[in-house]
């Protein structure tokens, strides 16, 4: 259980702009959250304290009831987080070496590190490229590493932050496949995007910010009216069926 109460950041200082302004959230284990909200909304900087990267201004934020704060490895443990271009965050130059890098840090055994890389690449369907090189993988596939990465934490959520940025429409449907199968093996994620395309029939909860606050937070079939207020294009229902060519170089919310 992930809980935010009265949740309120400021970047620089105490007269700036509350980037997230008094979020108060639950998200139960195994639950399916699609974070979504427009550039600038908060996302990033609230799902930054789920983990502890970032400490509040005002309010806390507990993980199976235990403050952040005060027990940041159980956080850290407990909620794995996959950032936005993962390129940077790859710590190895093969593909076995960064998924084992996490598992390393919490000091296990050997049998046990490659017992979790072998479950987290198998996953991602990336089982058997231990030794590949990062630099030589697609953008979905580091994508999918990014994930093993995460997974091999052996996390109760997975945080992703856009990892539909800059991935192709076969890449992107492969990142969904995997999140769906992490949602039926019961790992709970909560996926920040403000690209709704494939996401909403995986979500069990959308949840919607606007200027760092809550605006929407409702089931996916409740919000398909409410979202393109705030600015957050909404797929038909049939689109997904049959997608449009071209609309990526149209869409409005493409980040730079
Ligand atoms: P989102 O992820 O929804 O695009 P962010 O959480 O990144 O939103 O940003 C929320 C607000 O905080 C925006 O106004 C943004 O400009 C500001 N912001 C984000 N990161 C920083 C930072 N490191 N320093 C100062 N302001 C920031
Ligand atoms: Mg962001």
């Amino acid at each position: 259980m992930i809980e935010t109460r009265n949740l309120r950041h400021r970047y620089g200082g105490d007269d700036g702009p509350a980037a997230v302004d008094g979020v108060s959230l639950s998200i139960a284990d195994g639950e399916f959250v699609v974070l979504a909200g427009p550039n600038g909304s908060g996302k990033s900087t609230l799902v930054r304290h789920f983990n502890g990267l970032l400490d509040p201004d005002e309010g806390e934020v507990l993980v199976d009831g235990t403050p952040v704060s005060e027990d940041l490895v159980a956080a850290r443990t407990r909620v794995g987080m996959v950032f936005q271009q993962p390129r940077d965050g790859f710590v190895a130059a093969t593909v076995g070496a960064d998924v084992a890098f996490g598992p390393e840090n919490l000091g296990l055994p050997r049998e046990e590190i490659d017992r979790r890389v072998g479950e987290a690449l198998a996953a991602v369907n990336m089982a058997g490229r231990r030794d590949e090189r990062i630099d030589e993988l697609s953008g979905g596939e580091r994508e999918r590493v990014a994930i093993a990465g995460a997974l091999a934490m052996d996390p109760g959520h997975l945080v992703l932050d856009e990892p539909f940025t800059g991935l192709d429409a076969p890449a992107r449907e492969s990142v969904v496949e995997q999140l769906r199968a992490l949602r039926d093996a019961g790992t709970g994620v909560v996926l920040v995007t403000h690209d709704l395309r494939d996401a909403l029939e995986l979500a069990d909860r959308i949840v919607a910010l606007a200027d760092g606050q809550v605006a929407v937070d409702a089931p996916p079939a409740e919000v398909r009216e409410r979202l393109p207020d705030l600015g957050i294009r909404v797929p038909p229902a049939s689109e997904r069926e049959s997608p449009v060519p071209g609309r990526e170089s149209t869409s409005p919310e493409r980040e730079p």
